[in-house]
């Protein structure tokens, strides 16, 4: 019996890296810190309330998760917004999903700047949208003028731009945000600009926020996700902050009571402890720095990271050393540009193992 697929899906494979029981994880970009004892005990008992109520269909516009996410914003970024103006989802995969299903779609196209997220494409055919990447120069960065230029030229419906970008870790400078919204303004018909900020609070000092350009401009939204730094990757949390115009649009195309009452539950509990669930935030960018650092100081190249991982090349043979790493017990991500691998910033014992791993492989 031959089933219909898609033919677009014919012979794919389903995207994920690689989940391998092995010692040392740095593939995925998780905080390596589960979170501390007491917050996990606070978190299970709104689970619990939440699970006394399980009859019933949950808040379907999570009302009181999305006034803790403006509050959280407002705290972290300085911006004060309105919680019509956030959006959330089960974890930002899903929010790009529905900006794509409300604003992609047949005869549409969603633009991006290659090497980047390898999700974005996926949610391009997932919605019937056309993918189109501009290219990133040799430092990664996105070049205003380049990205002007091709927004004038493809007329997208949809910008999405990673900042700071996986997998370089490169962030955008505020100067270049602008001038792709500037370039979006002018498309006939409108076009979204989404700045996916999934990394944000790893960035270094100096290191601005599209939060701050939400004011002026209806047509940004920016993404965040309780994934990376809150380190709750687990329970599927990400959102988007932006103008209430659009986050009404995205009404539109969620599934009815898409957030269940537990994971509003969660969320709501985890933001109750910003501070200990982030505590670890600053070790590992400090982690991070050092470790720019120790590789550059091998000869190595490794583009300036405002996230919880480096990009490090440039090797003759990725794979192998992918490979070399792994028979030492140590998972780092091989599918970034030719030439380079991604590691995650994890503990200092699961750096120095990592280190120590590396020394050996490149040695033979
Ligand atoms: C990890 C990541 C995300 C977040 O994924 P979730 O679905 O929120 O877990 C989003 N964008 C980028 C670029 C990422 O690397």
């Amino acid at each position: 019996m031959m089933l219909p697929v898609r033919p677009e899906l014919a012979g794919l494979h389903p995207y994920g890296a690689p989940q391998l029981d092995v010692p040392v994880r740095l593939n995925t970009n998780e905080n390596p810190y589960p979170p501390p004892q007491a917050v996990v005990e606070e978190i299970a008992e709104a689970a619990r309330a939440a699970a006394a109520g399980l009859n019933r269909y949950p808040d379907r516009d999570f009302a009181a998760l999305r006034a803790d996410l403006a509050g959280y914003l407002a705290t972290e970024s300085g911006v004060h917004l309105d919680p019509a103006g956030i959006w959330a989802a089960n974890a930002s995969n899903e929010v790009m999903l529905h900006v794509l299903q409300a604003f992609g779609g047949p005869g549409r196209t969603v633009l991006s700047f290659a090497p980047t997220y390898s999700m974005y494409p996926e949610y391009a055919r997932d919605t019937f949208t056309t993918w189109v990447a501009g290219r990133r120069g040799e430092d990664f960065s996105v070049d205003p003028d380049h990205a002007a230029q091709l927004i004038d030229e493809v007329r997208p419906s949809v910008v999405l731009l990673a900042s700071p970008n996986n997998p370089t870790g490169t962030a955008l400078p505020l100067t270049t945000t602008r001038a792709v919204l500037d370039a979006a303004a002018q498309v006939p018909g409108g076009c979204v600009v989404v700045v996916d900020e999934a990394y944000a609070e790893f960035r270094r000092p100096g290191t601005p926020s599209a939060t701050a350009l939400l004011a002026g401009h209806r047509h940004l939204a920016v993404v965040r996700t309780m994934s990376k730094a809150f380190a709750l990757a687990g329970a599927r949390v990400g959102y988007l902050a932006a103008a209430p115009e659009l986050v009404d649009t995205l009404r539109l195309v969620r599934l009815p009571y898409h957030l269940s009452s537990v994971t509003q539950a969660v969320a709501r509990a985890a933001l109750a402890h910003t501070a200990e669930l982030m505590a670890q935030v600053g070790a590992l960018r400090d982690e991070r720095d050092r470790w720019v650092g120790a590789l550059r100081a091998r000869g190595l190249q490794v583009p300036d990271s405002d996230a919880n991982f480096v990009l490090v090349g440039v090797f003759d043979d990725a794979h192998m050393v992918w490979q070399g790493l792994l028979d030492r017990g140590v998972l780092v991500r091989d599918a970034g540009p030719a030439g380079w691998l991604r590691v995650s910033v994890g503990t200092a014992q699961e750096m120095a193992a990592f280190g120590a791993a590396l020394d050996e492989v490149v040695e033979q």
